[in-house]
């Protein structure tokens, strides 16, 4: 019996210099110093590690596939990690019809999130009902949650969900980590019934 060979020949290294830094945020620096704010810190952690929950009913949740795959790649924005656990998320993204025996539901995931949470609705139905402007049909989420950022088309195309993302990202960038508790907030709150 023969032998077999191995190829111990080394694979050449692809090295990169593509690989993009987060801008700093605004801050007084010197000599081995730099000062910024807390908020400003925390956004920053927070911007680009945001890990989505895809509530996809109907057709707009395959143009989310579209977006997390190679071509589009929402990965390159630190929301590589989707998770189905609502207790594990912090953005809901809402894309497709909501019926309205579906609205109850969607409501129990957005509270099952922890805080802070944003909301994104994608596309014309999460966002008005779109077409179907019928008894069955809840007239947009907003009715239920509070939303963020609303992408429009029907469907969006990935680049419009990107720009959704990317809007959601800024919110995130610069929201005050005392926001959740202001007296604003709370009362935004209760006008959903929330606790
Ligand atoms: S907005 Fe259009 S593409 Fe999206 S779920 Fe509604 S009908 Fe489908």
């Amino acid at each position: 019996m023969r032998p077999v060979r191995f190829n111990i020949n080394k694979k050449p290294v692809n090295l990169t210099d593509s690989v993009m830094m987060a801008d700093m945020p605004p801050g007084h620096s010197g000599e081995g110093f730099f000062a910024t704010q807390l908020s400003h810190v925390v956004g920053l952690a927070r911007k680009n590690s945001i890990w989505p929950l895809p509530f996809a009913t109907s057709c707009c949740g395959i143009e989310f596939m579209a977006t997390m795959a190679s071509h589009y790649d929402l990965a390159r924005f630190g929301s590589e990690r989707l998770g189905f656990s609502p207790r594990q998320c912090d953005l809901l993204m809402v894309m497709g019809t909501i019926s309205k025996k579906m609205a109850p539901v969607l409501k129990q995931v957005y509270l099952q999130m922890a805080e802070p949470r944003w909301v994104l609705s994608v596309g014309a139905c999460a966002s008005s009902g779109g077409i179907f402007d019928t008894y069955s049909v809840l007239q947009g989420i907003d009715q239920v949650i509070p939303v963020d950022v609303y992408v429009p088309g029907c469907p969006p195309r990935p680049e419009g969900i990107i720009d959704g993302i990317l809007k959601i990202q800024n919110i995130i960038q610069n929201e005050d980590v005392r926001r959740r508790s202001s007296p604003v907030y709370q009362k935004l709150m209760q006008e959903y019934n929330i606790q």
